[in-house]
């Protein structure tokens, strides 16, 4: 099959940072299959949003965190990429889609660190492996990270930890796949005003200004902050940009 454009598997994309990077990409030309867990009609209706921008997209279901399921999962973006897209190749995948868990080292439950190592490591470590067969060569994988696992701030040790490994995997990713001429880089966003961990940097005052008093640029950010430096991992310019960790953050605990 002869492809005729280039397609981005955007996990989570269903609203918050996911959703940016996807109008984001769609914005540079990019068709995007992007998932959601369980925000159907939300990823539908960024599915549309994209779609008037005059590229193709779809979204399927996912749980990041249910490795067992990643087969079927992608018997399906097969068929979704022939039938949607007509091609059989991914050229981008973004590992985005995940949650957080705030709660001190001495408090975290078994339960919750499992469920953040589902979700933030196994998770994307095979699903991308998985996704490999269906990556063209010269393709590129973003991993995202977050600020928290350069700085540390109380109540994240879980969730950073997995973050942290994430960012180690990034680097032996890009030396691995080096060879099919696939980059792979990690954005690690700052403080970003979305629903994750329950909307407290958006929502909570006390939150929002003490991190904005943290920040050179005076702010936290917002998810407009994100989508674009995704898009320009994927671009051409960004070609020989490989195993970096990006952070976007507007200058947080400099
Ligand atoms: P949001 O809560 O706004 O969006 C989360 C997205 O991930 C949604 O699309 C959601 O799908 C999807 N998702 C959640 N859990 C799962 C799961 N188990 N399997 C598959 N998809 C899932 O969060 P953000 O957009 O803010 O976060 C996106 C990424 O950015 C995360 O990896 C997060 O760790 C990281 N990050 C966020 C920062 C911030 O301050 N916001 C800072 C640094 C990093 P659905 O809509 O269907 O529920």
């Amino acid at each position: 099959m002869t492809p005729t454009s280039l397609v981005a598997l955007v996990t989570g994309g269903s609203r918050g940072l996911g959703k940016n990077m996807a109008l984001a990409l769609a914005r540079k030309g990019i068709d995007v299959l992007l998932t959601y867990n369980s925000q159907q009609a939300e990823a539908q209706a960024v599915v549309a949003e994209i779609e008037q921008l005059g590229r193709k997209a779809a979204a399927l279901q996912l749980n990041v965190g249910e490795s067992q399921n990643f087969a079927g999962f992608f018997a399906q973006v097969q068929a979704v990429l022939r039938n949607t897209f007509q091609t059989d190749k991914l050229n981008f995948l973004i590992n985005n889609a995940g949650i957080g868990i705030h709660a001190p080292f001495a408090s975290t439950t078994e339960a919750q660190f499992d469920q953040l190592v589902n979700i933030h490591l196994k998770g994307p470590f095979f699903l991308t492996q998985q996704a490999l067969p269906l990556l063209a060569d010269g393709g590129r994988i973003i991993n995202i990270s977050t600020g928290l696992a350069r700085f540390a701030l109380p109540g994240y040790a879980a969730y950073a930890a997995m973050k942290g490994a994430v960012e180690v995997l990034t680097r032996y990713q890009a030396k691995e796949l080096g060879m099919r001429g696939i980059t792979v880089n990690t954005v690690a966003p700052g403080a970003i005003e979305t629903d994750f961990g329950g909307g407290a940097v958006r929502d909570n005052a006390n939150i929002n200004q003490f991190l904005a008093s943290q920040t050179a640029l005076g702010r936290v950010g917002r998810p407009d902050d994100i989508g674009g430096v995704v898009a320009f991992l994927c671009s051409e310019e960004a070609g020989w940009v490989n195993a970096q960790r990006l952070e976007a953050s507007g200058g947080m605990f400099l």
